[in-house]
C-alpha cells in the first residue's frame, strides 16, 4: 500500500524537481532567520544565490551531531537551529545520549505533522490502514521514535492503544483482549516479549498480531533475527530507521525485506566517502548524509549521520522509484575495530552470532587485551536443551571474517537484558597512543 502513490512511483526527474522546489523554499527561510545555518553558511562563504540547482547542494557545508551539541552548549537552552520564533515550538525531544551529551530538538506543529507524514509512509508500506489496531508497548519518554509512530497512526486513523507503565504480562494480555494487529518496538524488546509469552504459555503465533514494525536497532534485515521474530509472533516483520535530528527517512516495502526505500520526496540523500567528503558511486558503501526538506523549523541540512549504507537505484517489485538502502543501515562509521590487523564491525560479528542463537538466549561480544594481543571473547547463553553452537560460531568467524574468537557458554539469564536496545558489544582494550 502507498501513502502517496503519485510521488512514490514518480520518475527520478520528477522527484528531483520536487526536491529542488522544496530545497529552495527551505533555504530561503533558513537564510532569513535560522542563526545556526546563517553562521555556518557565512563561515563557509556560501550565499543563497550560489545554490542555483539541486546539484549545488554540495556547496553547502555539512552539519554534524557535534556541531549541534556545541551550539546548544554555547547557546542555552535550545541552541540556534530554530528558524521560527520560540513561541511557535510545541514539541520537545532529545537523543538518548549514547554518543555524548543528549541533543535537544524542537518542532513546531507544522514540522511535527511533517514527521508524522514521513512515518505514515512506513505504516502504509507495511499494509497498515484504519482497520488496524496498534499496540504501543513502551513508556512515553523524551525519545522521539515511538512518538512519531503514534502521530503517524493518528494521522492514518489507526486505533491506538498506549501501554506505558504496564508490565510485560499486562501488555501481552492486552493483545488478545483488544485484538491488536500491529505492534512496534526494538527487536530486543520484541524478542523479550516473545520469550515472556513462551514462559507464560501465551500463543503469540496464533494471536491477532499480523505485523511487527521494528526500530531503534538492526533486526528485520538480519535473516536469523527476522525468522525468529516471524516464527514467534506469526507476523510479518518490517523496519524503519530514523534519527531525532532528521526524522524517519526510509521504510521497508512488502516486496523486498533486505532493503529500505528512502523517502526521496522529503529527503535528499547523499552517500559519501567519509574521508574525502565526495560522493561514492551508487552501489558502493559510504556514509549516509541527509537533508530533510519539510522540517524547516529545525532542519538537518547535509547532516552526516555516521551510518554506513549502500544506495541502489534498481526498480522494485512494489512499484516505487525511491532509491533503496541495500541491507539498511550497515553499521556505524566510527565503530570499526581493528583486531590483530583485521578490520571488522561489531554488527557483522553480531549477525553471525544471531544466526545460530536460540530464542531467549543472549550474547555479549567483548574485545580485550591479553599481553600485547587483541582478543575477542563471545559469551553465549545456553540451556540444558540448547544445541551447542560454540564450534560452528568459531568456525564461521574464522571462515567469514578471518577472526579467532573464544566462546564461553553461560547459563540463560546470566547476561544483562534490556527492554530497549541491547548492549551486546564491549571494547575493554585501553586506548593506545
Ligand atoms: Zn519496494
Amino acid at each position: 500500500m502507498f501513502y502517496d502513490a503519485a510521488t512514490e512511483t514518480a520518475p527520478l526527474e520528477k522527484i528531483r524537481e520536487i526536491q529542488w522546489q522544496k530545497l529552495q523554499d527551505m533555504l530561503k527561510k533558513v537564510y532569513q532567520s535560522n542563526r545556526f545555518y546563517q553562521n555556518s553558511f557565512k563561515k563557509h562563504g556560501v550565499a543563497l544565490e550560489d545554490i542555483r540547482n539541486l546539484d549545488d547542494i554540495v556547496k553547502l557545508p555539512f552539519s554534524t551531531k557535534k556541531d549541534f551539541q556545541k551550539d546548544q552548549e554555547e547557546n542555552p537552552v535550545f541552541g540556534t537551529n530554530l528558524t521560527e520564533p520560540f513561541e511557535n515550538y510545541v514539541q520537545f525531544h532529545q537523543t538518548t545520549g549514547t554518543t555524548g551529551k543528549p541533543l535537544k530538538w524542537l518542532d513546531t506543529k507544522e514540522c511535527w505533522l511533517w514527521r508524522a507524514r514521513c512515518m505514515a509512509h512506513s505504516l502504509a508500506a507495511a499494509g497498515i490502514s484504519s482497520k488496524d489496531v496498534l499496540l504501543l508497548p513502551f513508556n512515553f519518554g523524551p525519545y522521539t521514535a515511538f512518538w512519531g509512530v503514534y502521530e503517524a497512526a493518528q494521522h492514518l486513523d489507526v486505533l491506538t492503544i498506549p501501554t506505558g507503565g504496564w508490565t510485560t504480562e499486562q501488555r501481552l494480555s492486552c493483545i488478545g483482549e483488544n485484538n491488536a494487529t500491529l505492534i512496534i518496538g526494538t527487536p530486543t524488546y520484541m524478542l523479550r516479549l516473545a520469550e515472556a509469552a513462551q514462559d507464560l504459555g501465551i500463543d503469540l503465533a496464533g494471536s491477532s498480531i499480523r505485523v511487527l514494525i521494528l526500530a531503534g536497532e538492526p533486526g528485520a534485515m538480519i535473516p536469523a533475527v527476522r525468522e525468529k521474530l516471524e516464527r514467534a509472533w506469526g507476523a510479518k516483520v518490517f523496519e524503519y530507521p530514523g534519527l531525532t535530528e532528521t526524522g524517519t527517512y526510509a521504510f521497508m516495502c512488502d516486496q523486498d525485506n533486505q532493503a529500505l526505500h528512502i523517502i526521496e520526496s522529503e529527503f535528499i540523500v547523499e552517500v559519501l566517502d567519509s574521508k574525502t567528503g565526495k560522493s561514492v558511486a551508487d552501489g558502493e558503501i559510504g556514509e549516509l548524509v541527509l537533508t530533510n526538506l519539510g522540517r524547516t523549523c529545525s532542519p538537518a541540512i547535509r547532516y552526516r549521520t555516521n551510518d554506513r549504507v549502500r544506495l541502489e537505484r534498481s526498480s522494485c517489485a512494489c512499484g516505487r522509484t525511491f532509491g533503496k538502502l541495500i541491507g539498511g543501515v550497515l553499521g556505524r562509521q566510527d565503530e570499526m575495530l581493528i583486531v590483530r590487523g583485521v578490520n571488522v564491525f561489531p554488527s557483522t560479528m553480531a549477525n553471525i552470532v544471531e544466526e545460530y542463537l536460540e530464542l531467549g538466549n543472549e550474547y555479549l561480544i567483548t574485545a580485550f587485551r591479553r599481553g600485547d594481543m587483541d582478543e575477542l571473547k563471545i559469551q553465549i547463553e545456553t540451556t540444558p536443551e540448547s544445541k551447542d553452537v560454540s564450534e560452528i560460531i568459531t568456525t564461521e568467524m574464522k571462515k567469514r571474517l578471518n577472526l579467532r574468537v573464544e566462546i564461553q557458554t553461560v547459563p540463560r539469564g546470566t547476561l544483562a537484558r534490556s527492554d530497549y536496545k541491547g548492549k551486546r558489544f564491549i571494547d575493554e582494550r585501553s586506548k593506545r597512543a
